[in-house]
Order: C-alpha cells, then sequence, then structure tokens
C-alpha cells in the first residue's frame, strides 16, 4: 500500500503558496498580545517573590517557542527551591496568594500528571497554567526557539500543521493524539530529513550552551545567528513543504519500525531503543523520542483506536494536497 499511494509532486502547487503563507499570517499572535502575556507575567513575578523571593518564573510553551498561535494559553514555570515541604502543599499556597489578588478560576491541580495550577486573569483575559520546577520544559523551549530563527519554513510549516491538528481534533492528548510539542518535534524532524536540509541538527554540533537538569544532560549548538543560510541550497516552498508534510506520514513513515529523531537528525530503529512492544501504556505506535528526555516518546499517550483517527487523517490531508482544487480551506475543514 505505501509503495502504490506514493505520490507526484502535483504540477500546479505554487498557486498555492501565497494563501498557504496568508493563513499563516493570520495565526501570528498580535503584538497586543505579547504585552499582555509580559503583564501578567510581571503580576505573577510580583505575587510570587513576595511570599518567596528567591523564586522564578519562567515562561515556557508556545508564549516562548515562537510557535504560539494567537490566543494561547500561558505556560509557567515556577523555579523554587524547597525541602520541609511537598509539591502539593507549594502548589495549594500558590493558589491561595493568586486567588486572594482577585485572579479568577483559580485551581490546584495537585493529582495531574504534571500537577499545576490554572488562573484567568480578568484584566488580560489569559488563561494560564504554572507548574512547578518543570525546567526540563523551559530548556525544550528554548531548542524549539532556536530551531525557528534558523529558517523561517518551520515556523509556516509548524503553525500550519497546528491548525490543521487544531482543526481536525487531533491535537487531544487525553484522547490519544498529539500534543502541540510533538507536531513541532515532527515538523523539526521533517525538514532536518529534506535534501538539501533545511534545518541542521543542533545537538549534534558543537556545544555552546549546556545544563544538565534531573540527570539529564542537555548541549547543544545555540548561537543560531550564524545558521540563518543554513537551509538557503533548499528552494522547497511552503505549499509544497505541507504536501511533503502530510505525504510523509501517511504514505512513507515505517510506523512498524522507524523512530523519529531530532537528537541525531535522523531516523532510529524502534529495536535499538527497545521500543518494539508494549510496555505499561507505552504502546509505541508512532515513535517520537524526546530531544533530551530520550526514554520518553511522544507518541506514547496513543492508542490501537487513536492511532487509526490519525493516520486516516494524516491519508486524508496528504490527498487533499494531492488532488483537492482548494486544499487551504479543505485542509482546515471541522471534523
Ligand atoms: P499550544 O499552543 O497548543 O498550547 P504548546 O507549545 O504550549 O502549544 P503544549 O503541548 O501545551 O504545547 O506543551 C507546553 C510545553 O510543555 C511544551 O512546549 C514543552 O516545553 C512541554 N511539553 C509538553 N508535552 C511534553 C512532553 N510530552 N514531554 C516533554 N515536554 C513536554
Ligand atoms: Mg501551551
Amino acid at each position: 500500500r505505501m509503495m502504490k499511494r506514493q505520490m507526484q509532486l502535483r504540477s500546479d502547487m505554487g498557486i498555492f503558496n501565497e494563501p498557504f503563507l496568508a493563513i499563516y499570517e493570520s495565526l501570528i499572535p498580535a503584538e497586543e498580545e505579547k504585552a499582555k502575556q509580559k503583564q501578567l507575567l510581571q503580576l505573577l513575578e510580583r505575587l510570587v517573590c513576595k511570599e518567596w523571593p528567591k523564586a522564578r518564573i519562567y515562561l515556557y510553551g508556545s508564549c516562548a517557542n515562537s510557535f504560539g498561535v494567537s490566543k494561547s494559553d500561558i505556560d509557567v514555570c515556577l523555579a523554587i527551591e524547597y525541602t520541609d515541604t511537598d509539591k502539593s502543599e507549594i502548589l495549594l499556597r500558590l493558589a491561595d496568594i493568586l486567588q486572594s489578588d482577585n485572579l479568577q478560576n483559580v485551581q490546584a491541580l495537585t493529582r495531574a500528571r504534571v500537577p499545576i495550577v490554572k488562573l484567568m486573569d480578568p484584566m488580560t483575559g489569559l488563561s494560564c497554567d504554572i507548574c512547578i520546577n518543570n525546567v526540563l520544559a523551559v530548556i525544550n523551549t528554548k531548542l524549539l526557539r532556536d530551531y525557528a530563527q534558523i529558517d523561517a519554513r518551520l515556523r509556516q510549516l509548524a503553525f500550519i500543521v497546528k491548525h490543521w491538528a487544531k482543526s481536525r481534533g487531533v491535537n487531544e492528548t487525553y484522547q490519544g493524539t498529539l500534543s502541540s510539542y510533538a507536531y513541532v518535534i515532527m515538523c523539526i524532524h521533517f525538514l532536518q530529513q529534506r535534501r538539501p536540509a533545511i534545518l541542521p541538527c543542533l545537538q549534534e554540533m558543537e556545544t555552546t550552551y549546556s545544563v544538565t537538569v534531573d540527570d539529564v544532560e542537555c548541549a547543544f549548538f545555540d548561537q543560531v545567528e550564524k545558521l540563518h543560510n543554513f537551509g538557503s541550497r533548499n528552494k522547497e516552498t511552503i505549499a509544497q513543504l505541507v504536501w511533503a508534510f502530510f505525504n510523509y506520514w501517511a504514505y512513507r513513515h515505517d510506523y512498524a519500525n522507524s523512530v523519529i529523531s531530532v537528537r541525531t537528525g535522523s531516523i532510529i530503529s524502534k529495536q535499538e531503543k527497545d521500543w518494539t512492544r508494549r510496555i505499561g501504556n507505552d504502546r509505541h505506535l508512532i515513535c517520537i523520542e524526546d530531544p533530551f528526555e530520550v526514554s520518553h516518546d511522544l507518541g506514547r499517550v496513543v492508542d490501537k483506536h487513536s492511532i487509526k483517527v490519525l493516520r486516516e487523517e494524516f491519508e486524508r490531508a496528504a490527498d487533499i494536497m494531492q488532488y483537492d482544487p482548494n486544499p487551504c480551506v479543505k485542509l482546515f475543514e471541522p471534523y
């Protein structure tokens, strides 16, 4: 089936470039949204430092990795040292503090996989999740942001893929489909694999940035301003790349044997990672290696049912990109 369905790029692809770029641009957050984020962050900083003078606040996720579309929630990490209390107590105390400062819908989710406090700020209208000491997320946020600065096509592709995933209902980890973070990793991997390559593999280059977090060594080349001509030998346009991305995940990816790995800039085998069978709840039906937590498969949430949903959506998207007279509309039609 894979061989039969491989497709040749349609000849009129060029006419869809402008419309795809227009969609991308319509998704970019306005400057005033950035200002509101800053305002909320400063408020949080002030409240937190009153209680814990040595604590720090970091932004992570899509409002800091440059893959945030308009009206995204903001993700905040509270970095704090504590010994005599546990995380739940800190979260509950934090919730108290925020509540008494008129922040709304304040909820401490102490038993979630990643425990957080949720809130809504009535001044800015922004919703926000605060986690504690999730430093790896702050580092992978930097990695994504650094990749985005190398070639503009990454941000364009990732915005379109995220918009597609949200429109089609396949960006819901609690339903067994993939996180936004996983989709961005898939885009980075894909652009590393183009020939000529559009993105390098920053973790295989000389180390210019390095931190060790929870026993994980995070090292990569981060002087990305030196790399902004990296992809210029590759002339592929955004419409071609969207087409090729969906074609890859619909008809070319070897789901039975392959793991995509941004860390190595290549595809590695499931065998090598011992991801060939179900262990606990990890089924490894679509394998996406986390760049730092290498034992962590970002596709672990995908189950027997949702892999089918996901692959059918990839095929639908690939077929629309190949045959539909109006792919820029059809691709994003609600399911
Ligand atoms: P959205 O615009 O949909 O909110 P996002 O980039 O904020 O997108 P989320 O999936 O909400 O993506 O994740 C927020 C951040 O949390 C990611 O940028 C990443 O730093 C971290 N993260 C999320 N999922 C994982 C994961 N499975 N493993 C490691 N880090 C993760
Ligand atoms: Mg987010």
